[in-house]
């Protein structure tokens, strides 16, 4: 007799779905934390919230659409939902999710609740369907989107989340090696038919009667069944919210603590009766083939279900999982919208939103495929698709009668064609968002967006389609879904990235220094390159060494970019042209230019001879006008330019024995000041730049630590920007360096009218007026010339006396500053409360008079120094003045800290230790 091979059978495809959307659950301690500080203990980290469009259907089939990638739909024999949150307790929930995944008809359906152990229960069943090949492929997705009081423990550890299975016999990934059920009607918490809230009973029986005695013993079943020890298990799956109860369910176990998957509490939460599957699929993106998974799925009695990695894992086309799901995310800190998003808060929404919001059950089931299905038309004549699906075809060309197959839209890329924000219309999340959006292949849609700001949108940007909640009928109790356009994760960056694809670019002195680091940066991101340098000393002298710029195009060239190298100077007329004529001719336009070369030939001013003062203006000032005259004339042709200048903060601020040098800077910043207005309507942009970065121009200034940290690396960004066509400003000076960025400028007082009828004033006049000459309170920016007369012929009315006088007797602020007080803290210290005591306290004060400064209390001895420390026990940051509030006692440290003018991160319960270690009142 041949013996039947027994097929394998087990998970063939797995997804995950989280909200975008996660609260920092800091955010619901600082709003509530007044009325129940202990909730303190468990706000760490973030909780996943569901937008106001998601709940329990949309969030499964999400996890579903995951699932299914690269996977025959219509392979699906049946689909279980599990969920305790479902939006219908009596209209099969599962349906609406077959409909909108247009599985086939001819499956079972089925939706499996009321208890947090459905979703694997739900998998127990479907592996017992298919092992008793009734079945061969079922999906299987659980979801949950629970609702608690405000200012509850559970709210904190709670989150919202989904995540599907597809179990068959072919492609296993996962192969189903046995499972072991517990079931006893243990409550420790239940939700009445009619309650909204779950009612909790004591969280020590259910950590100590429950948790800890029940999911061992599923466990062990399960090992037990299979004849293996707890050792031969690579990954153990169990959620359990109680941090100290998920520790020592592995400890009972025997297993250590690398066997045992994280709960997940950091990331986003508790999933309900999803959270087994959610993290299970968490557990097999990183498993490998031949590694052994238990998932445990508690809830009156548990599931413990085991799984063989198989090779085919390594095979499971990409998909956006656990990681991706996870990490596509917006923070917020908004307790109230969650509050709102999830109807714990009553808000007016206006006479607008009562309008009837009925669904007529007859027109949803003829447009079932629609509306729930996004299924629209494809005309077999002509190929061409449309949405809705119609009976003449829109192809003017053809225009076919009942030539149109169905042609499901949902998984088709589009791109937004235009788009508007409403405040008018009725939202929860204003402006309400929607515009028209284009399918890739043709076909077009109205569409809501949706998990978006409205910056976040514009033309072009690359959006994929949503099942979300369209309306509530609160009357009715009904749920209306449809599709909406959501921006692809991470598309605006790719479309927003500074690119300068097509673009010339002619940097000078880029043989090395900072003119390197940009020549190499723009051609990676696409610019072609003229290198100039002529190769001479730090000086000037000796010029004529073509090797610095060849170098720097052959590595342009090896990185795969284009660049031509030019040995002219700057410093003449003729060099001037040639760098010009170098671009024209090797790539036929000039986009940017960016004037970069310079020399320095430091003398204190009476040594300062004709020819040093005379080659330092010559390479910094004529220099830039030499290139930028030729290439201007090339920007005003075309229509578009970018410049820029360098500057330095010596021309800026002066500085000694560099008066040449200064003048020569300075002069480059009048240059740009005029030539931002005779290049506007050209669209030609120019801007300076101060750099601070190492090179030899500075290798003999500065202290040899701080040239170590100046990478020119770190000022490249700012260039880039400046000269990308993303940049609107003009005429304006940036100070760059080590990662600081802060903008220059001339400001202009408010100045006096000294006139007398026609007479000038005498220089007496000017001495007697010389505060409110020289006044600079109320100064402002003037954009030309012309502004300067009109805002030097008007000044301000002169102070009214009562006001100055009233200034005069404001009270003086406190005197103290943070620096006082951190002196201060050492004598401050307790040594007594101090007795077992270790912690780094670090204080990050904002404001003029903050900075960084870490308290190391450790062997009953106090440490305070200026600075980061390399770990900190908890970091507080607060604004000097309300820091010093503090100390004084006119702001209590919780009011503070409720208020949000404190913020807490690390181990924020450590941080409750400073009013005990230090008396600073
Ligand atoms: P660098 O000496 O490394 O680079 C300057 C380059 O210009 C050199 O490669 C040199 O060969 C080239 N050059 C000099 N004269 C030339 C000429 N006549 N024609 C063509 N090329 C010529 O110095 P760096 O620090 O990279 O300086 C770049 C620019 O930044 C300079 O304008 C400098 O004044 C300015 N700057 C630098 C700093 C800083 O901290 N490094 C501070 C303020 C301003």
């Amino acid at each position: 007799m041949i013996k039947k091979e027994k097929t394998m059978i087990g998970i063939t495809s797995y997804g995950t779905y989280i909200p975008r959307l996660r609260l920092d659950r800091m955010a619901i301690f600082q709003s509530m934390g007044w009325f129940a500080p202990a909730i303190m203990m468990v706000a760490q980290g973030e909780r996943s919230m569901c937008n106001w469009d998601e709940d329990s259907i949309t969030m499964a089939v999400a996890a579903a659409r995951d699932c299914l990638i690269a996977k025959d739909k219509k392979s699906v024999d049946a689909l279980y939902l599990a969920s305790t949150t479902l939006p219908f307790a009596d209209r099969q929930n599962a349906g609406i999710i077959s409909t909108a995944l247009n599985l086939r008809d001819d499956i079972v359906t089925t939706d499996f609740t009321a208890s947090q152990r459905v979703g694997t229960t739900a998998v127990v069943t479907a592996l017992d369907a298919i092992k008793g090949g009734e079945r061969k492929n079922i999906l299987v997705a659980a979801a949950d989107r629970r609702e608690t009081k405000s200012a509850y423990f559970y709210e904190m550890w709670y989150g919202d989340g989904a995540a599907a299975l597809m179990l068959g016999n072919e492609d296993v990934i996962a192969e189903y090696k046995g499972s072991y059920s517990l079931s006893y009607d243990f409550a420790d918490h239940y939700r009445g038919r009619l309650n909204k809230y779950d009612y909790v009973w004591e969280e020590r029986w259910a950590r100590d009667e429950g948790y800890s005695k029940i999911i061992p013993q599923a466990i062990q079943g399960v090992l037990d069944q299979a004849n293996l020890k707890i050792d031969q298990i690579d990954t153990l799956v169990y959620p359990c919210f109680f941090k100290a109860e998920h520790k020592k369910i592995a400890k009972k176990l025997g297993a250590k603590p690398e066997q045992v998957m994280d709960n997940l509490h950091e990331v986003c939460g508790e999933t309900g009766c999803a959270h087994a599957l959610v993290m299970l699929t968490s557990a097999l993106e990183k498993a490998k083939p031949g590694q052994r998974i238990i998932v445990a799925g508690f809830g009156q009695g548990c599931n413990a279900i085991l799984f063989e990695i198989t090779d085919n894992i390594t095979k499971l086309a990409p998909r956006s999982g656990f990681d991706g799901a996870v990490n596509n995310k917006q923070s917020i800190d908004n307790y109230p919208k969650f509050m709102k998003f999830r109807d714990i808060i009553e808000t007016e929404m206006g006479i607008r939103a009562e309008a009837p919001t009925q669904i007529a059950m007859t027109t949803l089931w003829r447009k079932r495929k629609m509306i729930l299905g996004l299924m629209g038309g494809k005309c077999r004549e002509c190929g061409t698709q449309q949405f809705p699906k119609m009976d003449i075809c829109v192809n003017p060309n053809c225009n076919a009668h009942h030539s149109q197959d169905d042609h499901e839209f949902a998984d088709i890329p589009a791109k937004i064609n235009s788009y508007t924000g409403d405040l008018l219309a009725v939202s929860i999340d204003p402006p309400h968002k929607y515009g028209m959006v284009q399918f890739e292949g043709g076909g077009r849609f109205m569409a809501d967006f949706t998990d978006c700001d409205l910056e976040d949108l514009q033309v072009g940007l690359p959006v994929q389609m949503v099942f979300r909640r369209r309306l509530e009928d609160k009357d009715r109790g009904f749920s209306g879904y449809f599709w909406k356009a959501m921006p692809v994760p991470g598309a605006s960056e790719i479309l927003n990235r500074i690119k300068f694809d097509d673009q010339v670019a002619i940097i000078t002195g880029a043989g090395g220094g900072l003119g390197k680091i940009y020549a190499l940066e723009l051609a990676k991101r696409g610019a072609k390159v003229v290198v100039n340098d002529l190769g001479g000393s730090r000086d000037g002298t000796g010029g004529g060494s073509s090797s610095a710029a060849d170098v720097v195009v052959n590595e342009i060239k090896d990185l795969g970019g284009d660049a031509v190298a030019n040995y002219d100077n700057v410093a003449t007329v003729e060099g001037g042209e040639n760098i010009v004529k170098s671009a024209i001719d090797a790539f036929g336009r000039v986009d940017i230019v960016i004037n970069n070369a310079g020399i320095l030939r430091d003398k204190s001013f009476t040594k300062m001879t004709p020819e040093n003062w005379k080659a330092v203006l010559d390479v910094h000032l004529n220099g830039a006008y030499h290139v930028t005259r030729p290439a201007f004339t090339h920007m005003k042709e075309q229509g578009y330019g970018r410049i820029i200048m360098t500057t330095s903060a010596a021309g800026l601020y002066g500085n000694f024995g560099q008066t040449n040098y200064s003048a020569a800077k300075l002069a480059l910043v009048g240059l740009m000041n005029t030539l931002k207005i005779e290049g506007a309507k050209y669209n030609i942009k120019i801007n300076t730049v101060a750099p601070l970065a190492a090179s030899r121009l500075t290798e003999d200034i500065m202290p040899p630590d701080l040239f170590a940290k100046m990478k020119p690396e770190f000022v490249s960004p700012m260039v880039l920007y400046l000269a990308s066509d993303k940049c609107d400003e003009s005429g304006a000076i940036f100070n760059a360096g080590m990662g600081y960025y802060n903008r220059a400028s001339f400001y202009t007082g408010p100045g006096i009218e000294l006139s007398k009828g026609k007479e000038p004033p005498t220089p007496e006049d000017i001495k007697a007026n010389w505060d409110a000459i020289n006044e600079m309170d109320g100064a402002k920016e003037i954009s030309d010339a012309n502004a300067a007369i009109v805002a030097l012929i008007s000044p301000p009315d002169p102070k009214p006396k009562k006001a100055a006088a009233a200034d005069e007797a404001a009270p003086e602020a406190s005197s103290l500053t943070p620096k006082d007080v951190f002196n201060m803290m050492p004598d401050q210290f307790k040594k007594d409360a101090s007795a077992g005591v270790d912690v780094v306290f670090q204080y990050s004060i904002s404001g003029s008079d903050g900075g960084d400064w870490y308290v190391t209390v450790k062997d009953q001895t106090c440490d305070v120094q200026a600075g980061k420390a390399d770990q900190a026990t908890c970091t507080l940051k607060m604004k000097d003045s309300d820091f010093v509030d503090m100390i004084s006692g006119k702001l209590n440290p919780m009011q503070a800290f409720t208020s949000g003018k404190l913020a807490i991160s690390g181990d924020v319960m450590k941080s409750q230790l400073i009013e005990k270690l230090f008396s600073m009142k």
